[in-house]
């Protein structure tokens, strides 16, 4: 039943993309939801009579969700792509917007069509279920993700005061440095696994399309990158929950970093994808939103790395290999990365606190560094500034 119901709904969506595509193509006609809702209902259900056979609200929905996904193209045609037809191989979902409990004494969810499916139900929660979204990773597990109107108290921050602030330095070689002395390593869950990972790819590269070996090798890929994304996700969480989790700490400065653009640089590509700062950056957000904990973003271009943190002076000569250096100016000797760290939290605490649940990058003193040339405005320089700040953002990672 699950399986034709991520058939169906993956049948309906290419249906409708292919239909909206052909119909901008030939006539420059967009096809509205209303529109398309009612011409599956009419012309396509009685085509096809196995389409009746699954929750007709799980189709609409899936009709929905193209809706979204156009209209967030069209919202942001650079960051976002053109929606694509769905495949078979790829993540399965579908969604059951009405009509769906949740038995915690069984341990069984009950939705449309479908009842008492039995479920491993890894918490409980209060309030109305809303909606439940099944889907199936490419690896064949099934999950369920149940939406639930509640009420939560979010904690009230305090304002920013010295002692409860922590600055925090992200890189690649120890994930977080903080100012005051933790450091969380980089597990670096990708390259442990990336030989086996190089050696399942190429397995099944060489196995006859269509195959049932090449079935199963496909599915050995996804689940050791499964398995590598979980790692990753474990060790953020863990992260992120010690951080917002101690009395201690109030605010949190860091720095707000440019992943997409770092990720553009071919060498750094695949160890910024691995240490998956943007992910870190999102949980952090949302539980420092969920914790009451203030969360400043500095400037990108602040100096952090190469300002002495005792008497201010700008080490301008700092390269990337030099995890410690010794200032010329105080005799000050420092270790990079907790100098970065304490360093965000100064630029943090001078900065203004951001208003509480909103957190967004503010304005703080930062050295204006780079060639005068590129400081005039013009179309040109400007872009090479922007290839400046990344390779800037990214030296101060490594
Ligand atoms: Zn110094």
């Amino acid at each position: 039943m699950l399986a034709k119901t991520f058939g169906c709904c993956r049948f309906v969506y290419n249906w409708a993309l292919n239909l909206k595509i052909t119909a901008y193509k030939e006539r420059k006609e967009t096809l509205g939801n209303v529109y398309l809702t009612n011409l599956m209902k009419s012309e396509l259900k009685a085509e096809h009579e196995w389409l009746s056979e699954v929750n007709s609200q799980s189709l609409q929905s899936a009709l929905r969700n193209l809706d979204t996904a156009y209209t967030n193209f069209f919202r942001n045609t650079k960051a976002v792509g053109f929606p694509r037809f769905k495949s078979r191989k790829n993540k399965q979902s579908f969604l059951c917007p009405q009509h769906c409990r949740v038995d915690f004494e069984k341990g069984t969810i009950t939705i449309p069509k479908a009842k008492d499916i039995p479920a491993v139900l890894h918490r409980s929660f209060k309030g109305a279920v809303k909606t439940v979204t099944v889907s199936m990773t490419p690896s064949g597990k099934y999950f369920a993700s149940v939406q639930v109107d509640t009420d939560i108290q979010e904690l009230l921050a305090l304002p920013t005061q010295r002692d409860t602030t922590l600055g925090i330095d992200l890189g690649i070689k120890s994930l977080a440095v903080c100012s005051d002395g933790r450091t969380f390593d980089n597990p670096k869950n990708l390259q442990r696994n990336l030989d086996r990972l190089k050696l399942l790819q190429k397995l099944l590269s060489r196995k006859q399309k269509g195959s049932a070996n090449r079935n199963k090798a496909r599915i050995r890929v996804a689940r050791l990158q499964e398995h590598i994304t979980n790692c990753r996700k474990d060790n953020l969480h863990k992260i992120t929950h010690a951080l917002t989790h101690e009395s201690q700490v109030r605010t949190i400065c860091m720095e707000d970093l440019n992943v997409k653009g770092m990720r553009r640089n071919h060498h750094l590509a695949q160890a910024v994808g691995d240490a998956s700062f943007g992910m870190f950056l999102a949980l952090l957000e949302y539980k420092c939103r969920w914790y009451g904990v203030n969360l400043i973003k500095i400037d990108r271009f602040a100096p952090s790395s190469k300002t002495c943190g005792q008497c201010g002076y700008i080490y301008r000569g700092l390269k990337l290999s030099e995890r410690n250096w010794t200032c010329p100016e105080c005799g000050t000797h420092h270790d990079r990365d907790f100098n970065a760290a304490c360093n965000i939290k100064e630029f943090g605490l001078k900065a203004l606190p951001t208003e509480r649940g909103k957190v967004k990058p503010v304005d703080c003193p930062t050295v204006d560094e780079r060639p005068r040339v590129l400081k005039s405005r013009g179309r040109k320089k400007q872009e090479k500034r922007g290839g400046i700040g990344i390779s800037e953002a990214a030296k101060s990672l490594v």
